[in-house]
C-alpha cells in the first residue's frame, strides 16, 4: 500500500437501495464495509440511495437505517438521501455538459436493441418521446486493482457504450450519483457487493471527466443460491431478522470468510461486533462468490 495512502484518513459507507427489507447479501455488504473501516480506525457513513421511485418501498430507507442500529451499526455522520442532493448531480452533469462530455439522446431500449442495448451513436431515426442524457465513451481500456478481486479490467465502448447519466424520465442515473456523492462525502474506501464490479470501470472514467479522486474499491462475495445462482433479492433472499440479530451477525460474518469461532461466544450484538473487530482478518474475505452458508 503506497505511503499516501495510509496517511490518508479513511472513509466508507454502505449504499442501500430501499428497495425491499435487508437480506443477508446487504447486510454482508453492511459488516464488511463497518468492520474495512473500523480495522482502519476510519469512519463510516450510510448514504439512501433513493433515486429510483417507481421501484421504493415506502418507509423502507428509515427501516434500513433502524435495522442497521438493531446489528449495531450506525452511521458517524447524518444519513444522507440522495433524493435531497439532487441539485449536485444537475450542477456535475452540467460541467459534463460543457465540457462537450454529456449529450441528449433520444434513442429507446428497443432502437439500442441490435446492439445489445449498448448505446455508441445514436440511431437515425430514435424513437425516444424524451432525452436522456449521456456520457460520451471514447475507445478506452479502463483497468484497475480491486483489494478483494485483483485486476479487473473492460473495454468501456464495447462493454458500456455511452452511459445514461439522466434517465429519459427525468430520473438520476445510479451512476452519477453514487460517483458525485462518494466524491462530496470524502469516500477514500467503496467496499460493497461484486455485483457492481462491472459498473467500477465506468465510475472511475466518470470520476476522471469531473476531476475528482478515485477511492479504493473492495468488492464481497456475492451470495449463491444452492444451485450456483444470484442470491435474488425476492426469492432466497429472506429478510433478516433485525428482532434477533445475533444468528444473522454470525451469518453474514462467515459469509466473509472469517473464523466462526471468533464470535461464538457472543451474548449480545454489541459484544459480538467487538469480537469481530478484534478478530477480523480482511485477507480472508474469498475473492469469489460464495454459496450461502445458511
Ligand atoms: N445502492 C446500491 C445497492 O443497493 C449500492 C451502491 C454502491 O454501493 O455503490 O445495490
Amino acid at each position: 500500500m503506497p505511503t499516501s495512502e495510509l496517511l490518508r484518513p479513511y472513509r466508507g459507507r454502505f449504499a442501500p437501495s430501499p428497495t425491499g427489507p435487508l437480506h443477508l447479501g446487504s447486510l454482508t455488504a453492511a459488516l464488511g464495509s463497518w468492520l474495512l473501516a473500523r480495522a482502519r480506525g476510519g469512519e463510516w457513513l450510510v448514504r439512501i440511495e433513493d433515486l429510483d421511485p417507481p421501484r421504493e418501498v415506502p418507509g423502507m430507507a428509515d427501516q434500513h437505517v433502524a435495522d442497521l442500529a438493531a446489528f449495531g451499526m450506525v452511521s458517524d455522520r447524518p444519513v444522507a438521501r440522495q433524493s435531497e442532493r439532487v441539485d449536485l448531480y444537475a450542477r456535475s452533469l452540467e460541467r459534463l455538459r460543457e465540457n462537450g462530455l454529456a449529450f441528449e439522446c433520444r434513442c429507446s431500449r428497443s432502437d439500442l436493441a441490435a446492439n445489445g442495448g449498448v448505446h455508441v451513436a445514436c440511431v437515425e431515426h430514435p424513437s425516444g418521446r424524451q432525452a436522456a442524457w449521456r456520457l460520451r465513451i471514447p475507445e478506452r481500456e479502463l483497468a484497475f486493482v480491486d483489494r478483494i478481486r485483483g485486476h479487473y479490467r473492460q473495454s468501456l465502448r464495447a462493454d458500456t457504450g455511452d452511459f445514461v447519466l439522466r434517465r429519459s424520465d427525468g430520473n438520476w442515473a445510479y451512476q452519477l450519483a453514487v460517483v458525485v456523492d462518494d466524491a462530496e462525502q470524502g469516500i477514500t474506501e467503496v467496499v460493497r457487493g461484486a455485483d457492481l464490479l462491472d459498473s467500477t470501470p465506468r465510475q472511475i472514467f466518470l470520476q476522471q471527466c469531473l476531476g475528482v479522486p478515485t477511492p479504493t474499491y473492495a468488492h464481497l462475495p456475492l451470495l449463491l443460491d444452492a444451485d450456483g445462482a444470484k442470491l435474488s433479492k425476492s426469492l432466497a433472499a429472506a429478510p433478516v431478522d433485525p428482532g434477533d440479530p445475533l444468528p444473522a451477525l454470525r451469518l453474514a460474518w462467515r459469509q466473509l470468510g472469517q473464523d466462526e469461532d471468533v464470535v461464538a461466544s457472543a451474548r449480545s450484538v454489541g459484544h459480538l461486533l467487538e469480537l469481530a473487530i478484534a478478530g477480523f482478518d480482511p485477507l480472508r474475505i474469498p475473492p469469489t462468490d460464495q454459496t450461502a452458508a445458511m
